[in-house]
């Protein structure tokens, strides 16, 4: 196992806030690994002024907040300019992460200046790898839109969701993100949500990836894209032994919030309904009972517990009994800067 040397421990930033929108749950695309759960998540498509009222709930002008606008497929919004308008004009700053379809010619409606970071999802370095997961014909559609992104201006980043599908495919992305012009490349862990939880792909029986495998090859794919001066971000997953535990549910201010109005401070509860907050007549309101909540001060020798109670199997233990890793936050991440 390597470990790349300029890799660095994001921590949890005091006073930043992240707020991941989820404008709409509609895509045209059927991702293997997709997360959204209709069920869930609710099928609603926000109205503007819906959204605006709801962006008025977190809006914090003292405090960096980040918004990032998902869907489903969020350009598929017909009013997504105007929801990207009013967001920096409460002072939001604000990613779209796209498919890469950029329905409704978003490209000719807003400018470069008016948006932070265009985020694309791609995963696999070529039409061969990327499309049996996100579907035929993508690969060519997405990597056409980041070039026509990248020449009109925009700051863009890339997400690859890593899983038994792809990961031996990962090393020739760093090549192909430096010829497309990406600024910012986010390697993300398939996580068991959604999809991967009840479609498995033929012949495996797990997508996620084993500790020994991503830590081989994760950090220096990162590594690989810092010189070719790509700014790379990853979760930590494990935690080294004197790195303290710490529970983004307690010590951040993050939001995940869906259009039927849930609204949950930690990514890995979203299939349940132990939502913190619930936002009714445009108002947030806190929920009592069984939340997720709860579960965040819970103490426990693997980490998160949230990883703990959903995840188990991604847990090894010694023959003591005690694990051999413990699971950092989902949220904690480690960045390489560019090194040229
Ligand atoms: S693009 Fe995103 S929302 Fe659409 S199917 Fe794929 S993972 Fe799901
Ligand atoms: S992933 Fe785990 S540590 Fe992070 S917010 Fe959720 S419960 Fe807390």
């Amino acid at each position: 196992m390597t470990t790349a040397p300029a890799a660095r421990t994001v921590g949890f930033q005091e006073g930043e806030r992240n707020i991941f929108f989820h404008i709409l749950t509609a895509c045209n695309l059927a991702c293997r690994h997709c997360y959204i759960n209709p069920a869930q998540h609710g099928t609603a498509t926000l109205g503007f002024d819906t959204v605006r009222q709801w962006l008025k709930l977190f809006a914090r002008p003292e405090r960096q907040t980040n918004l990032i606008l998902l869907g489903g497929e969020p350009t598929l919004h017909p009013e997504l300019a105007a929801i990207i308008r009013a967001a920096k004009s409460m002072r939001y700053a604000v990613t779209v992460d796209t498919n890469g379809y950029l329905f409704h010619d978003l490209l000719d409606r807003i400018g470069p200046q008016e948006l932070d970071y265009l985020s694309f999802s791609l995963d696999g370095p070529e039409a061969a790898v990327n499309d049996p997961i996100r579907g035929e014909g993508v690969f060519a559609v997405c990597t056409d839109n980041i070039r026509r992104a990248v020449a009109a201006g925009f700051n863009t980043s890339l997400i690859y969701t890593v899983s038994n599908l792809n990961i031996g495919h990962l090393h020739r992305m760093p090549a192909l993100l430096a010829d497309l012009g990406i600024r910012r490349f986010f390697i993300q862990v398939i996580g068991l949500r959604g999809n991967p939880v009840v479609k498995k792909p033929v012949g495996q029986d797990n997508w996620q990836v084993a500790p020994e495998e991503w830590l081989a090859v994760v950090p220096e794919v990162a590594l690989a894209a810092a010189r070719l001066g790509i700014h790379a971000i990853y979760p930590k997953v494990y935690l080294d032994a004197e790195e303290a535990f710490q529970c983004a549910g307690i010590v951040a201010d993050n939001f995940f919030v869906f259009p039927n109005g849930r609204v949950y401070r930690c990514p890995l509860c979203e299939d349940h309904p132990i939502h913190s907050y619930l936002i009714e007549d445009n108002r947030l309101v806190y929920r009592d009972g069984l939340t997720e909540d709860r579960f965040f001060p819970l103490n426990i020798p693997e980490g998160c517990v949230m990883n703990k109670l959903l995840q188990p199997d991604n847990i090894r233990y010694r023959a003591d009994g005690t694990p051999m890793h413990r699971i950092s936050c989902c949220l904690l991440k480690q960045e390489v800067a560019p090194l040229s």
